[in-house]
């Protein structure tokens, strides 16, 4: 077992997190709330929040499309603009069990456990593989969502296993080959830049990666028609995490 990492660019400590303008570093009477110029330089002085730290600093105009790039990549990691279908009702009535036997307002990786759990038993019973690559997708985003970010990698490894096994693959239904071992292009990008951003940011390294993914794959191998065993899977998923030419666009 090796030791390699997952590389990923990190977020930047950009910006002034006091007072000092981002020019001239004068330091101001009151630090800035809003769009200001410096009096000595004559700057235009911006205020954001960074997703490096969540602080808001204060900025110069050329930092702000590094730090607008940055939040794309931070909402993606996140989940902050996926949709995960739910039913309202079903998702309600959730809710509703939910504050009934916590005596608290439930989060929401709570109401989705419970919501996705039993969508999950009707898809295995059924044999479904795409409703339980639906679910365990949801689950996964709405665990990152809410800052579970360990269990969310670990439901974006099985989304990748389930990608790469080919049990999606109608074309191979009837053959008891299956598909041809997975090659990247059957993850879906999106799942494969959160899995990438969620372990270099949580410090995942290939060991632990690998056991989350042979654990999970081997009991969703026992309930679901997939057609490769997780460990004949993994070192093709192991050189795409860990190789350098990963096919993204930051
Ligand atoms: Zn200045």
């Amino acid at each position: 077992m090796t030791g390699r990492s997952v590389k990923w660019p990190k977020f930047s400590e950009i910006g002034d997190k006091g007072n000092l303008c981002p020019y001239c570093s004068r330091a101001f009477e009151r630090r800035p709330v809003k769009l200001s110029k410096c009096r000595d330089c004559g700057g235009q002085v911006y205020i954001r929040t960074r997703p490096f730290d969540g602080l808001r600093v204060l900025l110069r105009d050329s930092d702000l499309q590094v730090l607008e790039n940055e939040w794309v990549i931070c909402r993606e990691v996140t989940g902050a603009r996926l949709n995960y279908q739910i039913d309202k009702v079903l998702w309600s009535e959730a809710k509703e069990r939910l504050v009934a036997s916590l005596g608290r307002s439930p989060s929401l990786f709570e109401i989705g456990s419970l919501y996705y759990e039993e969508r999950l038993s009707e898809f295995e019973s059924k044999r479904r593989g795409s409703g339980v690559r639906f679910v365990i997708l949801s689950l996964a985003i709405v665990a990152a969502h809410d800052g579970m970010f360990d269990r969310a990698i670990q439901g974006y490894l099985n989304v990748c296993y389930i990608d790469m096994s080919g049990s999606m693959g109608a074309h191979y239904k009837n053959s008891l080959e299956g598909p041809p071992v997975a090659r990247v292009s059957q993850i879906a990008p999106g799942v494969l830049a959160r899995l990438i951003t969620l372990a270099a940011r949580r410090g995942w390294d290939e060991s632990k990666l690998r056991d989350s993914f042979i654990y999970s794959g081997e009991r969703l191998f026992k309930k679901m028609p997939v057609y490769k065993k997780p460990d004949v899977i993994w070192p093709f998923l192991a050189d795409v995490l860990f190789c350098t030419a990963i096919p993204l666009t930051i």
